[in-house]
């Protein structure tokens, strides 16, 4: 993937220098702040930053591994069932019509992080490169992280 030259980008290779941000997000006390809609006792479901899609989750294991083949079966097993619920919720919530579901592992797969394995869901719609008219036919509209937060939040309960 090529750099764009978007602000958003720059805050995002900050955040690339500065430490393990799933680890980060799983220790702190602050889910609403690290957009963490779900945890689970081996995993925790949490929303991109910087989202392909405005429905884009990441379930990543609590402990720090940056590769599969590391994670126990419970782990494998937790991650499993909230990719489900994040793809049930998001179909709900989105109307979502697809969904690209999977791990980069390692940086020759693309991964923006390396360190600490996830899990992309990533919510699609036919011609989703066209997503804002999608969501303006449903009415859906979220407008900001914040508030998909909420609304996945609630969902996810
Ligand atoms: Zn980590």
């Amino acid at each position: 993937m090529k750099h764009l030259s978007a602000p958003w980008r720059d805050k995002y290779f900050d955040m690339k220098q500065s430490g393990c941000i799933f680890c980060k997000a799983a220790k702190a006390k602050k889910d609403a702040e690290n957009l963490v809609v779900l945890r689970g006792a081996k995993c925790f479901m949490m929303l991109n930053l910087f989202p392909y899609t405005n429905a884009h989750v990441m379930v990543a294991p609590y402990r720090h591994t940056g590769d599969v083949t590391m994670l126990s079966a419970p782990e494998a097993a937790e991650m499993a069932v909230m990719v489900s619920k994040a793809v049930s919720a998001m179909k709900k919530l989105f109307h979502c019509e697809g969904f690209n579901i999977g791990v980069n592992q390692g940086a020759a797969a693309g991964a923006g992080f390396t360190a600490h394995t996830h899990t992309h869901v990533v919510g699609r719609w036919k011609g989703d490169t066209n997503f804002m008219t999608t969501l303006a036919a449903t009415r859906v509209a979220p407008s900001s992280p914040q508030k998909i937060y909420r609304m996945l939040k609630k969902e996810l309960a």
